[in-house]
């Protein structure tokens, strides 16, 4: 697995997540953060194609409760706090409500007492490179990510089906990454973590018409479709997820296409059978004009792009055939 160092070592701060079933701790602050999440909400957008199926997604009972202590000095305290409620809002909104994240914060105990259900971050699976020390929210995001089993997030454009003309460890949509603050996760990671909800994620289906509303602005909406999934058939590896996404910070030199406002449908595909083993890639972006997308033979037809919304017809290349040779494997670590 490609490591990536993630030590931000400004505050000298730790992260204690525990997971449990315990009842809400009744100093938790879910109230205030409904109403900080209820002032961004987004009216959900009803989908005009009514044959539209949509990924199946697990829907708790009751959200679940994880602990989460943000420990450091007595002098920073209040930073901590501000980290910890910025985590809360973060996961909770990521999450869908599925998961409540209760936070304490607490003094220095590096080296602590490590039992089975109250790990600190040097220990998470899969991360050994990765210290428990966490200096702000952006490092926070990420270090929290691995917590819940993403696996890191990546460049790759292809030039033919099965050779890569450019990578890099980034991805401008994604926490998962060496540029850490990001305002979602990205849609392989929601998808196998199992936090969109029951319509946020569809199947793409040539001859189908989606209205896909913006993944990664700061309004809180968990009905309107968000993704388009697409397995390409006679592979095991090649999943591919088509989102709407905002460039307001055009970040890593990466441009709305033309004719866009300042949005674009982004390409993402993962590797892996199971999510601990899966790195994702952002494979570029999808403007107005029609083009073939290269790994899937789909071709995606935006029209109607607004800030919030895009309509998306897909077809099928009649000329596409799959290509197999040098498919990317992941260990299954
Ligand atoms: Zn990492």
């Amino acid at each position: 697995m490609r490591r990536i160092h993630c030590v931000h070592a400004l505050l000298s701060a730790t992260l204690l997540l525990t997971v449990s079933c315990s009842s809400k701790d009744p100093s938790d602050l879910s109230g205030a953060a409904s109403d900080e999440l209820m002032r961004g909400k987004r009216k959900a957008v009803v989908q005009t194609d009514a044959r539209i199926r949509y990924v199946p997604m697990p829907e708790p009972a009751a959200p679940l409760d994880v602990l989460l202590t943000v420990e450091g000095e007595t002098w920073a305290q209040p930073i901590l706090r501000d980290i910890g409620g910025d985590m809360r809002r973060f996961i909770e909104k990521m999450s869908r409500g599925k998961v409540n994240l209760n936070v304490a914060t607490g003094e220095f105990q590096s080296g602590g007492p490590v039992t089975p259900t109250n790990k600190i971050l040097r220990f998470i699976p899969g991360a050994g490179s990765h210290v428990p020390i966490i200096g702000n929210s952006a490092t926070a995001r990420h270090e929290l990510g691995h917590e819940f089993s993403f696996n890191h997030s990546h460049t790759r454009l292809w030039d033919t089906q099965t050779t890569i003309k450019q990578e890099s460890n980034r991805d401008p949509f994604d926490p998962m990454n060496n540029s850490p603050l990001k305002p979602s996760f990205n849609a392989p990671h929601l998808h196998y973590v199992g936090w969109f909800g029951s319509t946020e994620e569809a199947y793409a289906e040539p001859g189908r018409e989606y209205i896909l509303s913006v993944l990664n602005d700061d309004r809180s909406d968990s009905e309107s479709l968000k993704s388009i999934y697409y397995e390409v058939p006679g592979t095991q590896v090649r999943r591919l997820w088509f989102s709407y996404v905002t460039l307001r910070d055009r970040e890593n030199g990466w441009q709305a296409p033309d004719g866009m406002p300042e949005t674009a449908v982004v390409v993402h595909e993962a590797s892996g059978a199971r999510v601990q083993a899966g790195q994702t890639y952002m494979e570029g972006l999808v403007g107005l004009e029609p083009k073939t997308n290269v790994r899937s033979g789909l071709i995606l037809h935006l029209s109607e792009a607004t800030p919030d919304t895009v309509k998306v017809r897909i077809t099928m290349d009649p000329r596409w055939r799959l290509e197999l040779d040098n498919e990317p494997e992941e260990p299954n670590e």
